[in-house]
């Protein structure tokens, strides 16, 4: 686990710090988060068309159609993970822009993470290593169908909305696993649950937008 903000200090600036200030006033609590999310420069993860727009309260497009979460939205799911998963391996699916999944590799020992279009697979890919960002492993590929190497994770976390969870993503949980997920029923929401036996427990839901999950591969 990688707790250390070494080389992260020097991009601190006074919109993200207003960032966090406001995510504090929402609810969000655990220290280390709020730090890494006040330290993380999120305007290099968005179109250069609205860096200037990057630490507002707000999702944001990365192109291809898709968007960065707002910045509660990814704090709330990173903080459900925080306080009920253990910070081992993490599948991520849909990487999008990476800031998601920059935030995971600061906590997790190792982050997979999966995306169905290769323009934004290869960005996020290119910009989390330019980062020195080194426990990511990326997949360009439907993340529906799971992880090609059968490994199990002690979390999944989806960030595109589905009306039910696909099957391979819970099977590769491990018994007691954490399930973050957005799901449209019966209003689009956001999810925490416990994988117990053949039950979900469910620690969490917060009303919350995202683009939806889709089938398939995007060459272009
Ligand atoms: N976590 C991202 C959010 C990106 S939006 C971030 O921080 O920027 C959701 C992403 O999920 C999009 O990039 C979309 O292309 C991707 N996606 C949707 N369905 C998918 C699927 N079946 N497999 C992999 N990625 C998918």
């Amino acid at each position: 686990m990688n707790h250390t903000l070494n080389g992260l200090v020097t991009h601190t600036e006074p919109k993200a710090s207003k960032m966090v200030n406001q995510l504090r006033e929402q609810g969000i609590s655990h220290e280390a988060l709020l730090t890494l999310m006040a330290t993380i420069p999120r305007h290099e993860f968005v179109e250069s068309a609205f860096s200037h727009l990057a630490y507002s309260a707000t999702s944001l497009p990365i192109g291809r159609n898709q968007t960065i979460s707002q910045p509660l939205t990814v704090a709330r799911m990173t903080q459900w993970l925080l306080s009920y998963a253990r910070l081992g391996r993490v599948l991520e699916v849909g990487t999008g822009s990476g800031y998601q999944t920059r935030i995971l590799a600061h906590f997790f020992n190792k982050v997979h993470t999966i995306e169905r279009h290769r323009p934004l697979y290869l960005q996020a890919k290119n910009r989390l290593a330019s980062m020195g960002v080194n426990n990511v492993e990326c997949l360009f590929g439907d993340g529906q169908a799971g992880w090609p190497q059968k490994i199990e994770m002690d979390a999944v976390i989806i960030t595109a909305m589905a009306s039910k969870i696909p099957l391979a993503l819970t099977e590769c949980l491990k018994p007691q696993g954490i399930l973050i997920m957005p799901i449209d029923q019966p209003s689009p929401q956001i999810g925490c649950w416990r994988k117990e036996g053949d039950r979900w427990k469910c620690l969490g839901t917060e009303p919350a937008n995202f683009v939806p999950l889709l089938e398939g591969i995007e060459h272009a």
